[in-house]
């Protein structure tokens, strides 16, 4: 699919990151990667305009712990009227119910979304990964069968990654497909499934090709959750919230139309699957209802807090970077790029990010977690759930492991 090229139209040229080569490995690291700087475009204010006018009519949650961790949280309604003002499948193609937008108009839809807080947990599979998979390596059929009601907020989607035995290493996979007349027989259980219980589909790493063994024999599969044979069974995490889930398949048959690309090609494609998935700016803005709720605080108290002052100036000084470089990987993403190293930076960076801001807000402010302010309330949440922030999407030691290797140290 031929997309419009954001680097044409932000008219800031590509640059290395490493121009002198003194360094001993500068040269591989600047074939490894690059963060360009990035300009929004000049339009990006009537979008941030129109997506704010859309929040208007369309609040988020009152509660203040609802809009934390927000993509996280799913409400169907919402998604639904999300889709039908344009703003979910933006870049895709009309034909498939998309708007063509450009990339980075989408990205500041994103961002205002999750600034506010929005409860945008139900679609955000579907839009962020699945949807660009399928344009990517789907066939038509899957295109036209799956895109529009993804576009339009109704048909939502689950990662099925994770399994017993494989979740940092996906080369584990077990779960596996069977070919048999007329399409595929699936057995297997995959684990950590998020918002499986409010999904229509999962993209499912299988494993196609009996024998095979690590990355070689896995495919890709677009699985319609109420087939036959399938069981959806919730896990409950520590906070007492069903998020996860376990899903079991139990000799469910699905048709040759159900593989996603190329039979055996699933590891290859699953990689650029994860760069789509780690890079955007919900892996930094988890945690920014809190930090919006104690600069509100700071600024009705008016307190001569020294100590205060200075952690909201960190906090949005890296929040500030962190966009910089979430956007520049977008960029390189709507250029039909992979950026896999930029994106675990990405990733890693800004997990780090939105797991200390709970934790220096907490050191500052002499705060009761079991009090019912705002500001109590959605501290002891982020408290409580902000070390999953580093786990999902992958763990930052693999990701640590993916930058050393981009970076040829590994
Ligand atoms: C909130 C949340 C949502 C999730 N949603 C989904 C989902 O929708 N779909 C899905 O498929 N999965 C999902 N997951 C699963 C998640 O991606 C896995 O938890 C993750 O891949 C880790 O796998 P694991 O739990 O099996 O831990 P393990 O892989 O067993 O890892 C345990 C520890 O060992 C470390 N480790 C593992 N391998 C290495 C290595 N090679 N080098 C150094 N250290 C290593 C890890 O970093 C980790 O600290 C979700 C997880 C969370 C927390």
């Amino acid at each position: 699919m031929q997309r419009p090229t954001d680097l044409e139209r932000r008219g800031t040229p590509r640059k290395p990151l490493h121009t002198t080569g003194a360094a001993r490995h500068s040269s591989r690291v600047t074939a490894a990667f690059a963060l360009p700087p990035y300009q929004p475009p000049a339009d990006a204010a009537a979008v941030r305009a129109e997506v704010r006018a859309f929040l208007a009519a369309n609040p988020p949650p009152a509660d203040a712990v609802r809009r934390a961790n927000c993509w996280s949280v799913a409400d169907a309604g919402f998604s639904r009227a999300l889709g039908a003002a344009g703003f979910i499948g933006m870049v895709w193609p009309r034909a498939y119910g998309g708007h063509e937008r450009p990339a980075m108009a989408r990205y500041v839809v994103l961002e205002e979304l999750l600034a506010a807080g929005a409860s945008v947990g139900a679609h955000w599979i579907a839009d962020r990964q699945t949807g660009p998979l399928l344009l990517r390596y789907g066939s038509e059929a899957q295109r036209r069968k799956y895109l529009p009601g993804m576009a339009a907020g109704t048909l939502f989607a689950c990662i099925g990654l994770s399994e017993p035995g494989a979740g940092s290493d996906l080369a584990a996979v077990r779960s596996r497909a069977e070919k048999v007349p007329g399409g595929w027989r699936i057995n297997g259980q995959k684990l950590w499934t998020s918002g499986a219980h409010n999904a229509h589909a999962m993209l499912a790493l299988l494993r196609s090709e009996a024998g095979s063994e690590r990355q070689s024999g896995l495919s890709q599969f677009l699985i319609d959750l109420d087939t036959p044979g399938i069981s959806v069974r919730p896990v409950i995490d520590l906070v007492g919230n069903h998020d996860f889930n376990e899903v079991f398949f139990d000799d469910v048959l699905v048709g040759e139309d159900a593989l996603v690309g190329v039979e055996g090609e699933g590891w290859r494609q699953v990689t650029a699957e994860l760069a789509l998935e780690r890079s955007g700016p919900e892996r930094y803005l988890s945690s920014q209802a809190l930090l919006v709720a104690v600069i509100d605080a700071a600024r009705v108290a008016k307190a001569d807090n020294a100590a205060l002052n200075a952690v909201i100036g960190k906090l949005v000084a890296e929040l500030w970077t962190l966009r910089q470089m979430s956007m520049a990987t977008a960029a390189m993403l709507a250029d039909g790029a992979d950026p896999v190293v930029e994106a675990a930076i990405v990733k890693d960076l800004g997990n780090d990010y939105e797991q200390r801001v709970p934790m220096m807000v907490q050191a500052v402010l002499d705060i009761d977690l079991d009090g019912s302010t705002e500001l109590a309330r959605v501290l002891a949440h982020l408290l409580q759930v902000s070390p999953s922030f580093s786990l999902r999407g992958g763990t930052r030691e693999v990701l640590r492991g993916i930058i050393a290797r981009g970076l040829g140290l590994r």
